[in-house]
Formats: structure tokens, sequence, C-alpha cells
């Protein structure tokens, strides 16, 4: 169903005449009660449904629009999630070479532009400002009786309800945290992650990572134990980034130990904080221990926003201070694991490569992805030149599946390079699947003599590039 689109927030207008004002106001209730009436989370539904929708017009028409491209290519490619949702579209391997080769054009020149990032994904950019419009619609509705009783019973995550507290007056702040620590002192609801965390819609394509990352927990230990090279040469061996193998792998063992490990060796409390993501994928994970770090997340939480209320009621100190401790991103020990993984392995790999054995092994691997090469840690030269060597295969292979999306090349077999659609994303950013290699059942089987329907553009054609 598509949802109807909000009127541009109102602002004070000293020449606006009563009648006007009137009509804004009532505009604007309209838009907050419409906003609230559709479930948790009101905010993070708009985004939602904005990424969706802009996804969706990138599927059927914006593809060709030069501005979108333009877009695309300055972000190098679209963020891990967005990339997943559109590869979750079996119908799209037409389109997914496209989406590569904008990665490709965007991010192989970053690499010898020293400071160059890439830009945030556009569909993120489209969600991000959805989040504000709706913020922005709910803030000055908040002195509607109906609008603000909506926000206090959990209309709004629990994120969202602290960006709407930091921009409220003093009173409804207030109001709001209040009902917030209520809803912490009492039991955890079984909606609690979707409030404490606000909704995730890259949430269900991940357990499949869990049930494969389970499998590599063993065998990393296996390895370990035998010596510190024998579990990299297995990494550097899977046909995927082994700086985003080591950071999912990390990220999945930290996360099962908080979510199972029970008795003495139990996680602290200090240990137990999550980002929103790792909430989710932390509840997905399950274990006895589950609801323990859900609670001290909570806990987390209340603190936060009782000395955000202290600092207003008291105001001991200025409101943008209390606002900035009230919004700084909660510490999360799984992105901390991550981050320690990736470091240390990619130590690793540059110590690898003072080996002229392993050097020589190395460059018959699959390498460092695009994404580590533009936002990593600086690692030896060899390291990028496997990498520019990969990329360049890369780039023959898309610019061939995107030739023989012409109708003048009907008459020519289709080969392996079909397949780049789901094995470009390891190369260009491993995160797509999890530091894993591509599934079995994601690679599709290239038809010899005959051109897969899928394959193919829809009855409109793809410009040239
Ligand atoms: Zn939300
Ligand atoms: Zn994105
Ligand atoms: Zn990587
Ligand atoms: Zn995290």
């Amino acid at each position: 169903m598509t949802r109807p689109r909000l009127s541009k927030p109102t602002l004070p207008w000293p020449t606006r005449s009563k009648a006007d004002h009137e009509q804004a106001r009532e505009r604007t209730l309209r838009d907050a009660t419409r906003l609230l009436t559709g479930g948790l989370c009101a905010v993070c539904r708009e985004r939602d449904e904005s990424e969706r929708r802009w996804l969706g017009y990138f599927v059927t028409e914006s593809h060709t629009d030069e501005g979108v491209r333009a877009r695309l290519i300055a972000a190098a490619g679209f963020c891990p999630a967005h990339t997943r949702h559109l590869l979750a579209d079996a119908s799209l391997p037409w389109l997914m070479p496209q989406v590569h080769d904008a990665a490709l054009t965007g991010g192989r020149p970053m690499l010898e532009q020293e400071h160059t990032r890439p830009a945030p994904c556009p569909a993120c950019v489209t969600g991000q400002a959805a989040e504000q419009r709706a913020l922005a619609t709910l803030l000055p509705a908040l002195d509607q009786p109906s609008v603000l009783r909506a926000v206090l019973e959990e209309a709004v995550c629990l994120p969202h309800t602290a960006a709407l507290a930091a921009q409220a007056n003093a009173a409804q702040a207030v109001q709001m945290t209040t009902a917030a620590r209520a809803h912490l002192d009492a039991p955890a609801r079984d909606h609690e992650v979707l409030w404490l965390a606000g909704s995730d819609p890259d949430a269900p394509h991940r357990p499949a990572w869990h049930t494969a990352l389970d499998t590599l927990l063993p065998r990393e230990t296996e390895h370990q134990q035998h010596s510190v090279l024998d579990r990299w040469d297995a990494d550097a061996a899977t046909d995927c980034c082994p700086l985003c193998l080591a950071e999912h792998r990390a990220t999945h063992r930290f996360l099962t130990w908080a979510a199972t490990a029970t008795g003495r060796g139990q996680p602290a409390r200090e240990e137990t904080g999550l980002c929103p993501p790792h909430l989710h994928d932390l509840a997905t994970i399950g274990g006895p221990n589950t609801t323990a770090v859900v609670q001290d997340n909570r806990d987390t939480w209340n603190r936060r926003l009782t000395r955000h209320q202290q600092l207003i009621i008291a105001r001991r100190t200025d409101r943008r201070d209390a606002n900035a401790y009230l919004l700084a991103a909660p510490r999360c020990s799984a992105c901390d694991a991550r981050q320690v993984a990736g470091n240390r392995q990619a130590a690793l790999l540059d110590a690898a490569l003072l080996d002229p054995v392993r050097t020589r092994t190395l460059e018959h691997t699959h390498g460092i992805c695009l994404h580590h090469a533009l936002t990593g840690p600086t690692l030896a030269p060899r390291a990028y030149d496997i990498l520019t060597a990969r990329l360049a295969l890369l780039r023959w292979e898309v610019d061939e599946v995107l030739r023989k999306q012409d109708w003048h090349t009907r008459y020519e077999p289709c080969g392996d390079e079909t397949t780049v659609t789901v094995r470009a994303p390891t190369l260009l950013d491993g995160r797509v699947y999890a530091g894993l290699p591509v599934s079995p059942a994601a690679s599709p089987v290239p038809h010899a003599h005959q051109r897969s329907e899928a394959d193919q553009p829809p009855a409109r054609p793809t410009p040239a590039r």
C-alpha cells in the first residue's frame, strides 16, 4: 500500500493570518495523527518505506537517470543492506550488473585518490531525510494532547523518543523521558527489541549468516590451536575478503557468547552495550543470557534518560550539552569486537606479505575487498596490487554482461560472466555476504546456449553506459 506523503512541516510565520495559522495547525495535526496510527514506530516506518519506495523506483525507472547514477557512482554502490535488498529479488539479475558497474566506476579511481571516501548510500540518504521529516512533523504537534499521548504510549521507538525529547520543549521532554523510564522499569514485553532499537528491515536477511558463521567458529579455534599461520592460511584460502571474514566472525563469536554464556564467565554489565542492529542480531541468535543482555541495555537507557531529565530540570548545564549526552551513540561491544578483529587481521595480512612464499600464495587467492581498501587501515602495497588485478577482471566481466544484454548480441552464448551478478559483492564489499563466500544457493547456473529470461532487462531497453 502506498502511504500518502507528508505535507511540508509548517514553520511559524509572523505575517500569516489567523485563518492560515489554524489551517496549518490542522494540517500538522492531521499529518502527525496519520503517522502515529500505523503502529511502532511512526518514524522508523517513514524512513523504511521511503527507502523501499526509492529502491522500487530505482528498479523500474530511475536507474537510467543520470543524476541517480552519479550519486550511486559517488557512493561506490549501495550500502550492504540495500545491496542485499536488491539481491534478494530474484527477478533483478539484469539490473545488478548496472549497480556493480556504478560501484566500479566510482570506487576504482578512489583507490588512487588519497583521502577520498565514498559518499553515503543514496537509498540511506533518502531514508534519513524521511526520518527527519517525520520528526519535524511530530514535533510541532506535540502540544496536541492526542499526539503527545500516542508518543508517550510507545507509538515511537525509544531512540526516536529520545530524538523527539531532545528537540521538544523542557516540559514535553520531561514527560517523554518519564514515560520511557516507566516502560523501562516495567517487565520487558514481546516487542521489546523493536521498541529498544527501532525497526531493522535488513534483520530478516541476516539469520542465514548466523548458521554459516556458526560452522566457522570451531574451525577457527581448531586452526588457531594448531598455529597462527594455519589460521591465516585457511582464512586467506577462503573465497572472500579476509578482513570482512575476520570482522563478521568475531562479531558473531561475541554475540553468541553474550547470548549463551552463563555462570562465572558470563559477560559483565559493561560488556553488554549493543547498537540497534546488534541488538536485533542478539535476539535472532538467542540463548539463556539474551534476556539479561537486553535488560542491561534497558538499564543503560534508563540511566541516560534519568540523567538527561535531571540536567533539564536542574538547568545545571546548557540544553545542547544535555541533548548531546542523550543522543550520543551507545558504545557497542560487538562493534568493538569487529573493529579489533579487523585491525588484527590487517596487521597479520601485512606481516604475511613480508614473506615471499605467502605473498605468492596470496596472489592466487581472493584478497581484500574494495570497501576495505577505501576505508580500512593502510596495508602493504601488494594487497592493493592484487585487488587492482581482481577489479580489472571484474570490470571486464561486468562490461561483458552489459554488452550481452543488448538485443543484437542474442546469438552469442552466455557464459560464467552472468554469475558476476552474485559474485561481485565479495570483491566490491565483502560485508554484503557477512565476509563469507557466495552461497552455492545464490549462484545462478549459466545457460550455455540459452539465455535465461531473468538475465534479460525488462521490455524497455537498458541504455548504454
Ligand atoms: Zn523508530
Ligand atoms: Zn543504504
Ligand atoms: Zn572486506
Ligand atoms: Zn554494534
